[in-house]
């Protein structure tokens, strides 16, 4: 056992900076990871050396800025991750190695009123069926990032009230899912795991501050701030879709009144067209319609985006974040949408606030959640996980602001 402070200790912990560092970007060249870890480059340089002889991370020579340097990314073979992405109506998985290639990913759709278990049944198929596609044993996987569309309890890991699945409220997915799969599982909220999808691999790379915005059957945000995902003792961080806009408004499913979110939800948005566009309409539906040049379906998604831009004005008030992400299907409307935002953002915003912040549709699409789930697992695993992995682990962790590695052998 190491004491703390010890030369050993200390060369464990800058070890496992840079691996980290490496794990979290795919892949980066040496002055990179000093810059990035704060390490001087010749420890950095001993550290690569001792990583590639064990064959934890490959070295490539590269250009960077018209001269060489080497890129160090993790070995394919360091361990297998799994991402599950439970939504509203879908379920998607993916399977992935530290070297951030996907192997395996599918989605399937789930009814709305499906049982947690029998939800839990379809992902631990759709697990198996997706690790022997890409051919791993279940013991080669590290570690799994569940996706839940609700808040997790920080202190029981279970499902909080105002979750979109009804029926699962109480539910604790992560002991369920680790129980099935015999696997580490790490849960965090849709928003969090969108954000911290579009951080590793997509509109939000290279950026240490952020604020990714899901907009669908509910609304949610998911804050990164200095890099890392920003949950709150409670784990509620983020919840922008509650924040008031009229207290006589509409009830919203939190019991309070006039919420964003009771103006921007998809059954709002759907109810507001029953009139005008008998039918079955779905939001995906709507998006199209107005992306044709429906002027009514225009209408309601420009006032949904003056609503949310006043969120986000109050949220760059508070958080200042370099730049904004939307995400959910209602970002599928592009300008239409992102427009209105900015207009309210540069309404209600503080000018200083606002200046140096850009508001962008995300990359990933539907996938940002699932490969947020993959980063979860590569965020949080120890380095021990990444070096020395050779059994299962049965407990699973909540991920709702408190530090947990895998419980690997
Ligand atoms: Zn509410």
């Amino acid at each position: 056992m190491d004491t703390p402070g010890s030369q050993s200790s200390l060369h464990r912990a800058n070890l496992e900076r840079v691996l980290r560092a490496v794990r979290m970007a795919g892949s980066l060249t040496q002055a990179e990871i000093a810059r990035s870890t704060g390490l001087s480059a010749a420890t950095v340089s001993n550290i690569v050396r001792e990583l590639k002889e064990t064959g934890t991370v490959v070295v490539a020579d590269t250009s960077s800025g018209g001269r060489r340097a080497r890129s160090v990314s993790l070995s394919g073979d360091a361990g297998i991750v799994v991402g599950v992405d439970f939504g509203h109506t879908h379920l998607r998985v993916a399977v992935g190695n530290l070297a951030h290639r996907v192997l395996a990913e599918e989605s399937e759709p789930i009814d709305t009123d499906v049982s947690a278990q029998q939800g839990f049944d379809r992902a631990e198929a759709l697990v198996e069926r997706l690790l022997s596609q890409a051919g791993f044993r279940s013991d080669k996987v590290i570690g799994v990032g569940l996706g839940v569309p609700g808040p997790i309890d920080v202190e029981t890991g279970a499902l909080g009230s105002t979750a979109i699945l009804p029926g699962w409220t109480g539910v604790n997915p992560g002991r369920e899912l680790s129980q099935r799969l015999s696997m580490q599982v790490y849960v965090d909220n849709d928003a969090n795991l969108g954000a911290l999808g579009e951080l590793v691999w997509g509109a939000g790379r290279g950026l240490s501050d952020l604020a990714y915005i899901k907009v669908a059957s509910g609304v949610g945000s998911g804050l990164v701030i200095n890099g890392q995902i920003y949950r709150g003792p409670g784990g509620t961080a983020g919840e922008i879709g509650h924040i008031t806009l009229d207290e006589a408004g509409p009830v919203c499913r939190c019991g309070n009144r006039g919420c964003l979110e009771t103006f921007v939800g998809s059954r709002y948005l759907l109810n507001l067209l029953n009139a005008s566009h008998p039918g079955e309409l779905t939001l995906t539906k709507v998006v199209q319609l107005a992306q044709q040049g429906d002027l009514g379906c225009r209408r309601v998604i420009a006032d949904a985006g003056r609503q949310i831009g006043s969120g986000v004005a109050t949220l760059c008030n508070l958080l200042n974040p370099r730049r904004v992400i939307l995400g959910g299907e209602l970002a599928e409307a592009g300008e239409l949408v992102l427009s209105p935002i900015r207009d309210s953002v540069a309404r209600y915003a503080i000018p200083s606030a606002a200046r140096q912040l850009s508001i962008v549709p995300g990359t990933l699409g539907g996938r940002a959640e699932v490969l947020g789930a993959l980063a979860l697992v590569m965020s949080e695993m120890g380095e021990s996980g990444a070096i020395r992995h050779t059994g299962l682990a049965s407990a699973s962790t909540a991920r709702a602001g408190r530090t947990g590695v895998a419980e690997v052998v």
